[in-house]
């Protein structure tokens, strides 16, 4: 059977920055060894001995059959003191792990079509994805195989077609293109559970257009100002609190740069203060991102494709919703309080906010749940008072 590969050119782009890294994947969190990679290191002659105090065995599965040995800095016994991975150079790609080969690409299937990418807790996927020209064009191979795939529903299809192009719609700001693609999944969730046909979906796709073009979008926008003061501060503290809970020694460090800053953002009483994050990202992050004007956009384009918006980890097509805005909400949070601590924003800090975000939640097992269940316990369910997370 014929079926498509799809590739963006962050992708082929992509290249290990080895010994450059500055938050490297050979540091500091579980890395599993599968059988053959194991037998094979353990039998070449320049690995073996090497081999034997830097793998352990744990047998958990055929794909996690030893793990890698950190040393007290946390870091695989196999890299050498420039940094370099021995495996690689003493055997070549082949003999590495599945994990060690792979990272940081990743792809998901949708319709029996691959669609690949890569994980934004790698500082260099990050920067190709958030700050690299031309990293978003695709291109679309044809390839065989004979798996058995399920067909995607389509409201799915069309809730995930319809974003983008709100998304992309060039006469909308960041804003409301959200506040269109919230209004949008009310619609989505309706048609999901069956209550409205899924052509309600194309109707209400059309006139969020129509508001677009005739500026009553903006209108809407304007209307959705509620005080949620109090409850983005135990949003914020409760999920910041979590990330820096058991952080993998990975990242630990810049995590910590940080929590520095943001543990800076406080009042008059010295207390953390939501007001002071608002004024940081405006005084500090904005003016710094002049140069960045598109970062969210490229960010939530990346999103959406790679999560496959709005079918993520099992949530409702508004519980999906609400997840990506309480991203997009830690995520300015970290760059305004990062801004207003250095009184600006370099790429390093950029890519430091986005990949360290990525790779803590990465590392939080049922993140999704925990956040959905945290937005209920705050009052954000309803779509005004999430919108507010944008301000
Ligand atoms: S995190 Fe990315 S760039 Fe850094 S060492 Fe790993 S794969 Fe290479």
């Amino acid at each position: 059977m014929e079926k498509s590969l799809v590739r963006p050119s962050f992708v082929t782009q992509f290249n290990c920055i080895g010994s450059e890294c500055e938050d490297s994947c050979c540091y500091g969190w579980n890395i599993y060894i599968d059988k053959q990679s194991y037998k094979k290191t353990l039998a070449n002659s320049e690995l073996k001995v090497l081999a034997q105090k830097a793998l352990k065995k744990v047998k958990k599965s055929e794909d996690a059959w030893a793990k890698a040995v950190l040393n007290q800095e946390g870091a695989c016994g196999f890299l050498d003191d420039k940094q370099l991975c021995q495996i690689h150079a003493k055997a070549g790609e082949s003999l590495l792990s599945h994990t060690c080969k792979t990272y940081p690409r990743m792809s998901h299937m949708k319709d029996g079509d691959r669609y690949e990418s890569l994980s934004l807790s790698c500082p260099e996927a990050a920067r190709l994805i958030l700050l690299k020209p031309n990293a978003f064009h695709f291109e679309r191979m044809t390839v065989s195989h004979k798996n058995q795939f399920e067909v995607t529903p389509l409201w799915a299809q069309k809730a995930h077609d319809y974003s983008i192009q709100l998304l992309l719609n060039e006469k909308l700001e960041i804003s409301h293109s959200l506040t269109a693609i919230g209004i949008l999944m009310k619609t989505v969730e309706s048609a999901k559970q069956l209550v409205q046909n899924s052509s309600s979906i194309d109707t209400m796709f059309q006139q969020l257009l129509t508001l677009a073009d005739n500026g009553e979008l903006k209108h809407h926008v304007a209307s959705f100002n509620q005080d949620t003061e109090l409850q983005k501060m135990h949003a914020f503290t409760s999920i910041h609190l979590w990330l820096n809970t058991n952080k993998p020694v990975r990242g630990r460090a810049r995590f910590e740069v940080i929590n520095q800053a943001v543990c800076r953002v406080v009042d008059e009483e010295g207390n953390f203060s939501v007001k002071q994050l608002n004024n940081a990202w405006e005084q500090h992050a904005l003016p710094a991102l002049e140069k960045h004007q598109d970062l969210f956009n490229r960010y939530l384009f990346y999103y959406f494709y790679h999560m496959n918006f709005p079918q993520v980890d099992k949530l409702s097509p508004t519980e999906a919703f609400r997840l990506m805005m309480v991203d997009y909400f830690m995520l300015r949070s970290y760059l305004a309080a990062i801004a207003a601590d250095k009184q600006g924003l370099t790429e390093h800090n950029i890519i430091m906010c986005f990949q360290v975000y990525h790779t803590s939640r990465q590392h939080k097992a049922n993140f999704s749940k925990y956040v959905v269940d945290l937005l209920d316990k705050c009052g954000f369910d309803e779509l005004p008072a999430i919108l507010t997370l944008m301000n």
